[in-house]
This record gives C-alpha cells, structure tokens and sequence, in this order.
C-alpha cells in the first residue's frame, strides 16, 4: 500500500480526484483516461502517476495536467508538478519481472477507439433540417464499403454536433469493423503530439501510429493553421492516409476556405473532399434535442416529468446551441431530485433564471401588453389607458407584473410604458405576487401568460 508523507493512502487521494475532475472535465473522460491511471508517489512538489501507456500519460499531462494539479492541491497535496512514468505490469500487461520504468511504445489498442465518448453516437443524434446533410455524410463515412469522397469536412459553430458526429461515426465503423483502428483526436492533441515527438526524438513512431489507423479524425483543425511545421506533418499524414483510401474526418469552425493561415495545398487538400456546414438548431430541432434527451434521462429516473410546454418555452428561449441546451437540461434535472415532483414553468424559471436572462429573446413590453390584452378580450390601449375598471386593473397588473418578471426593465420604464408612476407599478407587482400565492386560477394564468410570451420571441 502506497502512503504519502501525510499518511493518506494516495489511490483515497487519486479516487478524489477522480471524483473532483469528472464535476470539470466529465465523467466520459475520467473513465478513459484519468482512472486509467494511479498515484504512485507526491514528494518534492511533484506527483507521480503511472500510466499503461506512453500514449496515455502524454494525454492525461496534456490535457488534464493543470487540474490535475488543483485537485491534488485541493487534497492538501503540495504539489507544483505532474509527471507519468510508464508500467503496463500494473495495469495487467505482461512485462516481466520489474515494471519497466522508461517510456515503451503504445499498444495499438490504446489508440484505437479508446477515447471516443460513448453517448456520442448516431442514435442520440436528432436529426432535422440544420445537420441532415452533415448526419447523411458521417454515416456514409462509416458504413459505406468505398471510401468516396475524403476528408467529409465538417464545419460550423460550437455546439452544432461535429464532435458528436465524429465520434459516431467512429463507434459505428468500429462496429462493423471491430479490429480496426479508429483514431479520434483534437487538433490540439495532435499538435502536442507531433511537437513532442520531435522533442523526443520519435517522429518515426509518431509517423507509424498515424498512418496505421483505419479512420483519423481530427477535431477543430482551425487551430493547426498558422503552426507550420505541425501543418506539415498533418498534411503528409493527410495525404498517407488519403492515398491509401482511409477514412478521414475533419472539423473546424469554419468553411477551409474561411480558415486564415493555412498553407496554400493543405488548404486545397481539405477542399478536395466533401465539405459540409451544420447550422444553428431551429425551433423544431431544439425541440426535437430537447425531447430526446428529456427521455434519456426519464430512463434513470421514471419519476420525471415535465409540465406541458416546459420543454417547448425552453427550445424557444435557448436559441444559442445544443450545448447550452443540454446544460439547462441537465441543471434541470439536477434540480429536480430536491423538489420531488413534476418540473413546472415556474420552476423552470427559476432554475435556469440565470440562463434565460443570457439566451434573451427580448421580449418587449408591446408584447406583454397585447398578449395580456389580447388573454382577457381587451384591447391594448385599454391596458395603458386612464380606465379604471375592475377588467382593465387586473389586466394592467397582471401585464405590469409580467413585464417585470420577463423583462430587465427597470421599474420607471415600465411605469412609463403604461402611463403610471413607479409606485403603482410596485403596487400591482405586488398585489399579482399575492394572488398567485393565494390562487390556483391566477397562478395558471400567470404560466399560460408566459408560455404565450415566450411564443412572441
Ligand atoms: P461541436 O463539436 O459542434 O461544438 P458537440 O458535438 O460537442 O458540438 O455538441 C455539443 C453537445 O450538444 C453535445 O453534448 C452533443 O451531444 C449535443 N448535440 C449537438 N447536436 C445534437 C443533436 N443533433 N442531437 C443530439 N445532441 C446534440
Ligand atoms: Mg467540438
């Protein structure tokens, strides 16, 4: 048993911060790498980690090192750096006696298709008019039997599924072909392994691993543009790979014509295959997005429910990406378990507050006076009138109420709005916040109003 200096046993300490990095990185990614590996020793400022693989500790370093780094820290580990040593023994890997201390040449397995992130396959993938093209090609990338168009070029902003799409795509060629080699990586990780390679003198191994795999993909190359020499490799690993007809994904965040710094043949090579824009969800697809995941969870949770329209205002509110969306979901979700019943409007308005203030539609003032008016049979111009009579008050309230809750009006502006000083218009917040506590009727009102609202944007 393996004890720091504080006498903690270090695989208690790595297990937190197993559990520390999977709230930061994701559960997907601990699992693959980071529990993939074991706290060997902390002393001198620097922790020690073992890893199976060469490949494995560069990755977790690279990616992971500098939370890595605060999570120790955040276990009262003093430690100021992070470095691997290589021992396949420990992980159930032949290798004689001793564990081998100096780096060893990565198994095969270790590249292939280890680090592709499970949910993200093409069955929870919703299609719709945005990215049907971009879903079509990826599946002909990995289940046609020729290869007949390479690279697929998948570009567009962030949030839009590329990286869910190359990751489906690989699942799905690896479940046809489960011997085969699929390498999925970020252009950064690619980078950072070539430079490495060069530093360590092992550009021939770096080569080989390239070039042996089935289907590379290569997420975000926008940010190899403008690093020649990595440009270069990247370009005759490309084009090694290409002459053999492999399969080949690529994405970034824009078109290769868009991407800046780019040399003038790479940029002629991405061009030479299929290029393929995903667009911003619309309505129906954030919807659909929405639906999909909203059962994905009621899978762990039969209790879930949501109100009628909580997951249509939501798709109509959260314009900006599946990402966002998702997150609003999560938190949801999360939520959920504290107040154990069905999740309502109110509820979801308060939880995603936050959120839905930043993914604004500007919901105008106009339009809570005419849907308001428009609720009650009235005309708008009743609501900002002089009248007085008991209709047009309760109407004037309820939309001045509205108008604060779904605006970031201040209270003088909206007062103006209705022609009233800022006193009433306290007054009326107050008197609507009432009733929606004392009834049913006005509080279902109140959810009817905002949903309709929500319509408007
Ligand atoms: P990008 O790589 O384009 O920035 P991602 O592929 O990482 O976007 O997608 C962000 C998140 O949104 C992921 O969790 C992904 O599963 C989800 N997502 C995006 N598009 C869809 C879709 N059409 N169906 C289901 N989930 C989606
Ligand atoms: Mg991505």
């Amino acid at each position: 048993m393996v004890v720091s200096r504080g006498g903690v046993i270090l695989s208690e300490i790595w297990k937190n911060v197993c559990i520390d990095l999977s709230r930061s990185v994701g559960e997907d990614d601990v699992r693959n790498w980071i529990a993939r590996a074991r706290l060997a020793t902390v002393s001198g400022g620097v922790a020690e980690i073992e890893v199976p693989t060469r490949f494995t500790g560069e990755w977790i370093l690279q990616t992971y090192g500098d939370k890595i780094i605060d999570c120790l820290r955040r276990q009262n580990q003093n430690v100021m750096r992070v470095s691997y040593l290589v021992s396949p023994s420990h992980f159930g890997e032949p290798s004689g006696a001793l564990s081998v201390r100096e780096p060893v040449v990565e198994r095969d397995s270790d590249l292939a298709g280890s680090n592709l992130v499970s949910r993200f396959t093409f069955d929870q993938f919703v299609v719709g008019n945005p990215n049907t093209v971009a879903y079509n090609a990826a599946k002909r990338v990995a289940e046609d039997k020729e290869v007949s168009f390479s690279p697929l070029f998948l570009y567009g902003g962030v949030g839009l599924g590329k990286t869910h799409l190359m990751n489906a795509a690989g699942w799905a060629f690896k479940a046809n072909n489960p011997s085969a080699k699929v390498m999925y990586l970020s252009a950064e990780q690619f980078m950072y392994l070539f430079v490495r390679a060069l530093r360590t003198k092992n550009t021939f191994e770096f080569k080989e691993v390239f070039r042996s795999v089935e289907v590379l993909m290569v997420d975000d190359i926008q940010f190899i543009a403008g690093k020649n020499s990595t440009q270069e490799e990247f370009f005759h690993t490309f084009n090694a790979l290409a002459e053999q007809n492999k399969r080949i994904i690529l994405s970034a965040d824009r078109s290769p014509g868009m991407i800046e710094g780019l040399e003038a043949r790479v940029r002629s090579r991405l061009q030479s295959g299929l290029a393929v824009e995903l667009h911003p969800a619309d309505y129906e697809l954030r919807l659909g997005i929405l639906q999909h995941k909203a059962e994905f969870h009621r899978a762990n949770n039969p209790e879930l429910r949501f109100n009628k329209g909580v997951l249509e205002f939501l798709a109509r509110r959260i314009t900006s990406n599946a990402r966002i969306l998702e997150g609003a979901l999560n938190r949801l979700v999360a939520a959920q378990s504290f107040i154990a019943s069905d999740i309502t409007m109110e509820y979801a308005l308060h939880v995603l507050a936050d959120l839905l203030r930043e993914n604004d539609r500007k919901i105008q003032l106009d339009d809570i006076i005419r849907v308001v008016a428009k609720h009650e049979n009235l005309k708008p111009s009743d609501l900002t009138s002089t009248r007085r009579t008991r209709d047009i008050v309760r109407a004037r309230q309820m939309a001045i109420y509205l108008a604060k809750k779904m605006t970031t009006r201040s209270l003088p502006d909206i007062g103006r709005a209705f022609n009233r000083d800022h006193t009433t218009v306290i007054h009326s917040i107050r008197r609507v916040k009432e009733l929606v506590a004392r009834n049913n009727e006005v509080a279902d009102d109140v959810e009817l109003l905002q949903r309709r609202m929500a319509d408007v944007g």
